[in-house]
Formats: structure tokens, sequence, C-alpha cells
């Protein structure tokens, strides 16, 4: 046995034990990318660094043996920015979206693409319960919103962005139309209590999602009717029952809406003793309004940008109160957040920002790249709709034209995880040029995307270790190398008995499967 100390504890270990395997028998977490318990390892990522106490040198503990009077550093602050760097580096040469364009654009941040895929397989239940996750409101904001989403619809540079409003109001009207509508899944009841003043798109989304994660929403709306400025839309655009059964679906979460409330300053005082928190949602200030002793500019309540936490602590500003918008959707997607940094407040006594993940980005796809894009979708024009939207075969044909621009791993996916924990910024090492996306796409069983290879080698391991025909092994030298199955084989070739098991194994996205149902 041999003795160390790593991060000032004493570690004992057998002889020829690894740095990596000895801080974890001690329950210190090193990141690591390349190993995979079981094969035969090799270093290559570059994550699992650690520092040398005594001389100051970093090394990969993955791979090195601990030896008799080691000291250890495993999270200093050199430690994690050189862990960070090696991450860097990994993504400057890294061509993936985790996110599809239109998805970053959308003011909601709603998965379309995966609505898309699941509108394409005729499941409208399963592509609505995608689309509540992010926009309360879909068959209102099927018919009035602009679709900020379109314009950055990656389709636009082939032929026409897809015509994802309409697919979003198609699920959204088929679901209000249903003898059994959607029910959100509530959490158990925390006692907290929330008031939220104004039924317009941002307080009734703020009310719905927080109704979900279990706080009681209690709307005072100084109107007669839920809905705000959602009510004086042309009814030949916007029919006002359409406003009431999407306010009822809400209602039918238990949030109460009290009618003809009007909260005046006194009031106001009053709410925030008797609720936990509250969220003023009342639209635009008018120019005599104190806005509740709030501090306000010209353009309305100050509030922070991501907590939407305004100068009195418990009390939050979302939609138009904050800064006139046309945007309805901008409103309901401010109402899904302070719904979630209230949640949170609840849970930590602390407010904090609405959390952002990491997102790897490659920018416009190169004509080249088309062909590659469209390998996912089907060469069709734009579907047109009458006033009464798609019909069932309208809505299916268009999901398919979608191009999935989104990543098939980005829930497990290693590399996006640690460059979330280490805030890793893409662009640090990043050249002007990149590699063209190549997908090699098949329907049935696995996808590959050399692009977003770390050639961390562990599938080049694992099809070995299971003696695979083919297998996949490193192609070429130096900066040039690429993984890939040799002689010039198919990739189903090179993954016969193996494909679910590295795409499982993978910590990119760069293998999947094609089936992605499990982020549903
Ligand atoms: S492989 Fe990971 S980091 Fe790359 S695009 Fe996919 S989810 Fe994002
Ligand atoms: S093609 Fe599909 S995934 Fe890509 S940007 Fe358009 S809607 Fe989004
Ligand atoms: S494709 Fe193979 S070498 Fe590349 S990241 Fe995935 S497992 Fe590692």
């Amino acid at each position: 046995m041999i003795k160390l100390t790593i991060d000032n504890r004493s570690v004992e270990v057998p002889a020829g034990t690894s740095v990596w395997q000895a801080a974890k028998s001690v329950g210190i977490e090193i990141p690591t990318m390349c190993y995979l318990e079981g094969t035969e390892h090799f270093t290559s990522c570059m994550i699992c660094l650690v520092k040398d106490a005594k001389n100051g040198r970093f090394f990969a503990s993955c791979s090195t043996p601990a030896f008799e009077g080691q000291s250890i550093i495993t999270s200093d602050e050199e430690t994690i920015e050189s862990r960070k760097a090696a991450l860097e580096l990994l993504l400057s040469e890294h061509v993936g979206d985790c996110e599809a364009p239109c998805q970053l654009v959308c003011p909601a941040h709603m998965n379309i693409p995966l609505m898309n895929r699941l509108i394409a397989k005729g499941d409208f239940a399963k592509a609505l319960e995608v689309v509540k996750r992010d926009i309360a409101l879909p068959s209102i904001l099927g018919r009035i919103c602009p679709a900020p989403c379109e314009a950055g619809c990656r389709r636009k540079q082939v032929d026409e962005a897809v015509s994802i409003c309409l697919l979003k109001r198609y699920v959204g009207d088929e679901d209000l139309k249903s003898e059994n509508p959607y029910q959100p899944q509530l959490a158990e009841f925390s006692g907290k209590k929330v008031a939220i003043i104004g039924a317009g798109p941002a307080g009734l989304a703020a009310a719905y999602y927080l109704q979900i994660k279990g706080h009681q929403a209690v709307i005072f709306e100084k109107n007669s009717k839920a809905g705000g400025e959602l009510l004086q839309i042309d009814q030949e655009i916007l029919p006002s029952e359409v406003v009431e059964q999407e306010v009822a679906q809400i209602v039918a979460t238990g949030v109460q809406i009290r009618l003809n409330e009007t909260i005046n300053d006194n009031r106001f005082a009053e709410l925030q003793s008797e609720f936990d928190a509250v969220v003023v949602a009342n639209g635009t200030i008018p120019e005599e309004s104190s806005a509740f002793g709030l501090k306000v500019t010209k353009a309305g309540i100050i509030a922070n940008k991501s907590s939407y936490q305004t100068s009195i602590p418990k009390v939050f500003a979302v939609g138009n109160t904050l800064r006139a918008s046309k945007l309805a959707v901008r409103s309901v997607g401010q109402g899904k957040e302070v719904a979630t940094v209230i949640d949170n407040y609840f849970k930590t006594a602390e407010v904090s920002g609405y959390p952002e993940r990491f997102n790897s980005k490659f920018g416009r796809l190169a004509e080249v790249e088309f062909i590659q894009y469209k390998k996912d979708s089907e060469t069709a024009p734009r579907q047109k709709a009458d006033k009464s939207g798609f019909t069932r075969e309208d809505a299916i044909r268009e999901a398919k034209r979608c191009m999935h621009c989104d990543c098939r791993n980005p829930e497990s996916c290693v590399l996006r995880e640690l460059s979330d924990r280490y805030q890793a910024v893409q662009k640090r090492f990043q050249s002007d040029e990149r590699w063209n996306v190549e997908k090699f796409i098949h329907r049935e069983g696995i996808v590959y995307e050399p692009n977003k290879c770390i050639k961390c080698g562990i599938c080049v391991r694992l099809t070995r270790q299971h003696q695979e025909e083919f297998g996949f092994t490193f192609i070429g030298r130096g900066f040039d190398v690429k993984v890939g199955v040799p002689f010039n084989e198919s990739v189903q070739r090179g993954l016969e008995k193996t494909a679910e098991l590295v795409a499982k194994a993978c910590p990119t996205g760069a293998l999947s499967m094609f089936n992605m149902e499990e982020q549903i």
C-alpha cells in the first residue's frame, strides 16, 4: 500500500492505483471524458488535470499512478482554469449546435425540433406536452405570434422556414378539442402562495408554472375577464372563445383568478404580507401610476434582467410592465422564467437568475452543408393554411420539413455539462474557419456526426473489446486524425453489435441513436 494526500486528506491505496482512482476512493470527484471503466485506457481529453502541490506541475490523473508521499491538489483556481482551457480547446474545433437556432431565438425557448419530430410521427398529445413545458398559451400564440423563431429557422437558408407557429397552433387546437385535454403533473403543495397582479399573458403563464411547481397562484385582475391585452385583438384573428378555453385550462390546474379586483398601493402592501411572493404583471404602467412604490424608469419597472426581482426583494415584475413589447410570446416566456426563479427562491431562500445553459453554436450553414441537413428532412414546399389552420395531413407534412438542427444528445452530453460547470467559452481558441458538418444517418439505428467527436477513443476500445468485424478506429495522423470505420465501410457495418452501447458511452452527441424519444 502507498500513502499520499489529496486536497489535504490522507489516502491509502494499493501500488499501481491511478491518482484519479485514489481520489475516487475517498469521494473526491475529478471529471473525465475519455476514461471508461472496464476498457484499456489512454489519455486524450485532459479534463482530469490535477496539480502536484510540491512542484506545481499539472498532469492527467486518470493515467498517472499515485506514489508514496505525493501531495495532490484537485480543485484550486489554477487547476480549474487549466481544465477550462482543456475544454475550450476541445470546443474550438467542435461543430455542433446543442440547441437548434429556432429554439435559441424563441423568446419562450420552446423545444421546436422535438415538437416537430412528434408531430411528424402523428403524436400530437406528446407534441402538446413538449410545447406546454415552455408555452402556456399555444392556441393563442399560434394565432398572434409574429414567429421570431421562423426568422431564425435554418430551413430558410435552403428554401423556406418551417411553419413553426402554425404547427404549435395545430397541437394546441387539437388539445382544446380533445375530450381528454392535457393535464400537467402537479408537484405536491409546498405551502407557499404567490399573488400575481394582472391576468394578461405574463400573469397567466407565471400562474400556470407556479401552480405546476406546487405553489398556490392567485391572480388579481382589475377587469371582469382574464386575458388582458389579448381581449383587444380582432376577433377574426383571435376569437375570444380561444382565450376563454386556454384560461379555463390554466384554472383547471388550481390557479385562482379574482376578477374585478383593482390593486392600489395599500392593497399592494397587504399582498406582500399575505403572500410569500408577488409578481407584478399588469401591463404598461400608466403615467400617473406610482407603480406601487417600485423603482421605475420611463420604460417601466426596474427589475433584474435575469431574476426579474424588483427593488423590493420578494416582488418580481414581468411582461409589458418592464418594457412595452408587441411580442406576447416574450411575456409568456418571462412568466415561465419568473416561476422557476420564485420556485428556486422558495427552495434556497435566495433569489438567483433564471439558469442559462452552455450552448455550442456554429452559425450559418455553408451551401455544401445543405445536403447533410436535408438528409434528416423531407423535400417539400412550405405548407399553406387558410384561417382555420393546418389539417392533420398538412401538419405532418410540414413537420417533416424540419431538418432537426438540434443535437441528439443535449441532456447527457458530458462535454456540454462540463462546459456549463466550468463556464467554458467556445470562442476562446476558435479560428475563423471550421470543419464542414457531416451526418451519417441510419434511420433504424445510429447517427454519426464526426465533427462533434472529441477523439476520446471510447468507441474504438468498445468495438475492439466486442470484436466487431470492422469497428471504429483512428484514421489519419496529427491534427487531422479522425475516428471512423476502416476501409471506407459504412457506420452500420462498423457498429453491427455495439451501436447502442457506443451511443450510450460516447461522451458527446457524436454518436447517438436516431430515435430520440427519451427526451420527452
Ligand atoms: S455534442 Fe454536446 S456540446 Fe456538442 S452540440 Fe451536442 S450537446 Fe452540444
Ligand atoms: S429546420 Fe427545424 S430545427 Fe432547424 S431551425 Fe428550422 S424548425 Fe428549427
Ligand atoms: S465518437 Fe467515439 S471517439 Fe468520438 S467522442 Fe464519441 S466515443 Fe469518443
